[in-house]
Order: C-alpha cells, then structure tokens, then sequence
C-alpha cells in the first residue's frame, strides 16, 4: 500500500494547493473564522465524515469512524490568521484588508483536509477512529481550551493527539522532530507598583513609583540572569507600562504587563512565587508596594517519546531519514500545550523554506509564504502516522 499512498496523495496535490489558497485568500481573525469553517464542514461532509461544527465557537471536527473498534487518533490543525497587511504580490494575496494568513495555518487546513480525504478512502481498513480537529483561535484566543470546554476530547475520547506547524526556517523536503518540550510556556501577569503622589520639586515628600519600577524592570532579569540555571530556558518580558500624569509630579502608580516563557512545567510553577517575591523586596526597599495579578497562559508543547517515535517513523518513510532533523525548541508558544497535558501526543515542524525561491520569510511577517511542494509531504506524514497508531498493515 505503501506506494499507492505516495500516488493518491500526488493525485490531490493541486486540490490541496487550491484549498490553501482560498484560505489563504479569505484569512478570518481568531474566533471570527465563520467563511473558513463553512468551507472545512463542506469538504468534509463530502468526504463522508460526521462533522460537528460551532465547537469552541467557530471549530470544526470531522470525525472518522473505521469499520473495526480500536482507538482514537486526533490530528489538529489551526485555523485563524493574523491582523497583518499583506505584502507579498500573489494572485492568491488576502482580500481582507489587514488580516493575513502570515502563520501558515492556511497551509495546516489543507493539509488536514488532504490527509481527511485520503484516509476517508481507506476507511474500510481502519480500525478505531481518527478526529480531524480545526481548531479555532490559536493567536491568543485560547481557542484549544474553548474546544475542549465543547467536549473536543469525548464522544470517543481521544487517546492520542497530533499535529504539525510548518515554517520557512526548515526546507522543504524536511521535517522536524523533537522530544520533550518543543515550544515554550507563555504565561502573562500585570504588576501594578504604588507610591504616593508629590510635587517633583520634593520627592522626599512622596514616592515615585515611576523610579520604583525602573529597579523592578531592571531587578526582573535576575530572574533570568541569576535563579535559573543557564541550561534552563527562560525569557522575562516586559511589554508594556503605564503610568504618571505630568514632567512635575510624582506618580503614585504605574503598571506594567509581564510575559514569562520556560520550557520546563517545574520551573514554570515557580514563577509566580519568584516574581511576587522580587516584586515585595524592590518595592518595599524605595518605601512602596505593589500587587500582582496572573492574567492567564499556557504550559510548554510537550510530545510524547512514544507518539513522537511514532511520528517519527511515518516521516521517515515520507522524506527518508537523511531529511528527519532535530529543531532547537522555540520560545513561542501554542495551544496545542493544552490537548497534549490531556492526551500523548507530538507536534512537529514541517518544511516549506526555499530561499532560490523566495520562501524564506519567518512567520508573522507581512512577506510571509510557503513552498506549496511542502504541503503534501505533510498530508503524507499525516496519513502514515494515522495508519501507524492505529495499526492497519501499510
Ligand atoms: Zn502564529
Ligand atoms: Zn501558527
């Protein structure tokens, strides 16, 4: 079967271009992607799956039942783009003023939908059942966690989650795979600093907060610089800050917004407790205080040693071994984190980088775009895992 799946998956090939292409076209903000889910729901209703639209507001599933019981696979793609114009001069360019598919979740759709149809085919021969899972929100909204709020992982519970994100920095041709913590934790808190208000002229008078906080930004990176281990990750930021009314008066609060990002969940439990602790001797040290509020985010993406040799070996048989390799983990994030602190899983990079071509941008940026011969190297592996965990002979 092993061939023929190569030769079905070349067959699609320019249905799979030509879906990512109207995505790409028609890009829809986080939980705004209405167009999008209408088009998923159609393709995969003819594909003959059960399809359950409006999970976690605008997410779609497709669900796959094999003729035999056995277990269940989910494969997620994303589905939102990304408030950036467009500057790339294509015919497929966006159509939507200052939204752009700059992630690639476009290329993810289609993908998923490819590997739905294929595996649609053979689905006398499958055991057990596969999710297709398009996931709503992934740019901040935490779309992965209203999904699951809507039951994404029951009725049949998921044993095993998958998923890919392609990028330019790998070639097209390759694929990524890392065990353990591929991306990072990101975890959001505001901090307000308190002082008492003065005149500028007598800051013995009062107690500037603005002047607190400078030691408070600078006093943050020592979480950085003198905790943690330089082996262990971990990126402090401050994003924003806020605060003072005028040159000559001294301002009684100021606020500041705060990203931390580790790829290790035991670090990443700490952090709360150090920054507060920080926060209590700098502020107390210049006759201040201060309040601290966690504003939410997500653990690391963590894959599975057991899924992730899973994936592995289906990628193998896609592009060879010569073409696995190892990517550095990031410091970004996904939600992806939050189905697979539920289930196993592996999420992994797939390559669509060709700088001869000009594919060679990062993503979020407004040149962004992908090498369309990548996308069913990606439909490909997708297939061969599905096959591999749920154990039909290939
Ligand atoms: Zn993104
Ligand atoms: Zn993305």
């Amino acid at each position: 079967m092993s061939d023929s799946i190569k030769k079905k998956i070349a067959g699609i090939e320019n249905e799979v271009i030509t879906l990512r292409r109207d995505f790409h076209q028609h890009p829809e903000l986080g939980l705004k992607e209405t167009r999008t889910a209408g088009i998923i729901a159609g393709y995969l209703e003819k594909a003959g799956l059960v399809v359950k639209t409006g999970v976690g507001r605008t997410g779609v599933i497709g669900l796959l039942q094999g003729r035999k019981p056995g277990k269940t696979l989910m494969i997620r793609a994303d589905m939102d783009a990304l408030p950036i114009q467009e500057e790339n001069q294509v015919p497929y360019r966006s159509e939507n003023d200052g939204v752009m598919h700059a992630c690639g979740h476009d290329g993810h759709m289609a993908i998923l939908l490819g590997a739905a149809q294929i595996l649609s085919v053979h689905r006398s021969e499958i055991p057990g059942n596969i999710k297709f899972v398009f996931q709503p929100g992934e740019e901040g909204y935490d779309g992965a966690r209203l999904m699951i709020e809507d039951g994404v992982l029951e009725n049949p519970p998921v044993d095993a989650a998958i998923a890919l994100h392609l990028g330019c920095k790998i070639r097209t041709g390759k694929i990524g795979l890392r065990n353990g913590a591929t991306m990072a934790s990101s975890d959001a808190f505001s901090i307000r600093v308190y002082g008492q208000m003065g005149h500028g002229a007598h800051p013995e008078n009062g107690v500037d907060a603005i002047y607190i906080s400078g030691h408070v930004i600078l006093s943050l990176q020592s979480l950085v610089s003198r905790e943690v281990s330089a082996l262990n990750p971990v990126v402090v930021h401050v994003g924003m800050i806020k605060g003072g009314t005028a040159g000559n008066i001294m301002a009684d609060r100021v606020t500041l917004r705060t990203v931390v990002r580790t790829l290790d969940e035991d670090l990443r439990a700490t952090i709360p407790q150090r920054l507060d602790r920080i926060l209590k001797g700098i502020t107390s040290a210049y006759r201040g205080s201060h309040e601290m509020r966690y504003l939410g985010g997500v653990g690391p993406v963590v894959n599975d040693p057991v899924i992730l040799e899973m994936v592995r070996s289906a990628a193998e048989q896609t592009v060879g071994r010569e073409n696995i390799i190892i990517p550095e983990p990031s410091m970004g994030s996904d939600d992806m984190a939050r189905f697979l602190e539920r289930v196993p899983g592996c999420y992994f990079s797939l390559g669509v980088g060709n700088e001869e071509k000009g594919y060679n941008f990062p993503v979020h940026h407004p040149r962004f775009d992908l090498d369309e011969k990548g996308l069913t190297i990606g439909v490909e592996t997708m297939v061969r895992s599905a096959f591999r965990y749920l154990g039909p002979t290939e």
